[in-house]
């Protein structure tokens, strides 16, 4: 067993870390406390390769393993601050991108991966609805046949990028009966499409950079050819997205764990009280070296499930662990570094209290943490 990156992946996070901190942090606590997206940063990034990191280069991606892009996403999480920006182009990569690189048909996959990939198509993926989030399957939304292709129905909520989406795969019930055994379907859905609706956008905690908001699909008609992988193939693409998200995702999270421990070692080195540094007392340095073994823990769980993706293994319950711990560890990390930082933890310009609101989001977002547990009992036979 070989834990070293290799001298490509070295340099690849070298130069995404210092691509982030060059162009990408300055102004972050103001876009955060205004809710900008910004697409000129999300340019800047489809620049050099983020938006496709794993996408082969003859449609325009990096063609990286999908250890390479856990590296990537990892240095990505450690080196931006702009954790809605490094959040919004999580979402548009593990879960449109790949799904539409691998169920994708010949045309699908020439037309849309190129603008997904250098950053001129921002891509959605729409599950969720007012309805139904956990039990993502009881969902409403119906796609009926009409003449040459569907008519879709129904509304869909809290979209990641879903204000500023180009391009929805969005699931709808194409045989209610069957459900989840082959009832729903993914269709590609251009925003243009008439009916189509991105109708609301919700004031968040965290992750404000990233807009976040409700879809409208009142008889939006697609074509026969905006179907993903075939009628009833949705519950494999879903899952599939569920995999690469759980496992690459959550790797920019463990580089977001390594800029807090950083930042707590440094202040508990520097901060004096009592006469002597506050990391000498170990009620501070106990804490920390609890967010380091958190850390080890995290990453590792995190290139494991990336491994399993690469050599094309089921890594349910890999997935759900790594996603599971890595984000309830984000979330206990954070918070710890807020109360090393005393009152200055609380205040917005040490950017620690930022952190914080952005984890949050992370114990429900890709299967809330009880969901997580469930599916790792489950594959347990319990
Ligand atoms: C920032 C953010 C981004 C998101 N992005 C997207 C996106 O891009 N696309 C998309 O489709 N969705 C997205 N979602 C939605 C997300 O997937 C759902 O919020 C999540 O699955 C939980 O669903 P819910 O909010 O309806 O909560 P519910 O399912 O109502 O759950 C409420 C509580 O009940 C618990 N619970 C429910 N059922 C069970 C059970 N069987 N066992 C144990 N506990 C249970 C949950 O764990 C939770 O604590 C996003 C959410 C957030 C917060």
């Amino acid at each position: 067993m070989d834990f070293s990156l290799s001298e490509e992946q070295e340099i690849l996070r070298k130069n995404i870390i210092r691509f982030a901190r060059e162009v990408l942090n300055e102004g972050a606590a103001q876009r955060d406390r205004e809710e900008t997206f910004s697409r000129e940063l999300w340019q800047k990034c489809a620049e050099i390769g983020l938006q496709g990191l794993p996408v082969p280069e003859e449609y325009g991606g990096s063609g990286l393993d999908p250890v390479s892009c856990a590296v990537a996403l990892e240095a990505f999480g450690y080196g931006c601050h702009d954790g809605g920006l490094v959040f919004s182009l999580c979402a548009h990569l593990l879960s449109c991108v790949v799904p539409l690189w691998k169920f994708g048909n010949e045309e699908q996959k020439r037309r849309y991966l190129p603008p997904l990939c250098d950053g001129r198509m921002v891509g959605v993926h729409a599950m969720s609805e007012p309805g139904s989030g956990s039990d993502a399957f009881s969902l409403r939304t119906k796609a009926n046949p009409d003449g040459r292709g569907f008519r879709i129905n129904g509304t869909k909520t809290f979209i990641s990028n879903g204000p500023v989406a180009d391009l929805v795969i969005v699931f709808a019930l194409t045989d209610q009966k069957k459900g989840y055994y082959g009832g729903v379907t993914a269709f590609l859905v251009e925003s243009g499409s008439p009916g189509f609706q991105a109708s609301r956008k919700f004031e968040k905690m965290g992750l404000r950079t990233a807009p976040l908001g409700e879809l409208v699909f009142e008889d939006v008609f697609v074509d026969a050819d905006a179907v993903l992988a075939g009628v009833g193939a949705g519950s494999t693409i879903f899952t599939h997205a569920m995999d690469w998200e759980r496992a690459l995702l959550f790797a920019s999270h463990a580089g977001t764990m390594e800029r807090l421990l950083d930042q707590a070692v440094e202040y508990a080195r520097t901060r004096v009280q009592f006469g002597q540094p506050i990391g000498k007392f170990q009620a501070v340095s106990h804490p920390i070296a609890d967010m380091k073994v958190r850390l080890e823990a995290a990453r590792l769980l995190a290139y494991k499930a990336a491994w399993l993706l690469d050599r094309g293994k089921n890594l349910a319950i890999e997935a759900a662990a790594a996603k599971l711990f890595i984000s309830e560890s984000f979330v206990k990390g954070a918070f710890d570094t807020v109360q090393i930082h005393g009152g200055y933890g609380y205040m917005v310009e040490y950017e620690v209290e930022r952190v914080l609101r952005d984890a949050v989001a992370s114990t429900i977002y890709s299967g809330t943490s009880g969901m997580q547990r469930n599916i790792i009992a489950r594959w347990l036979g319990l």
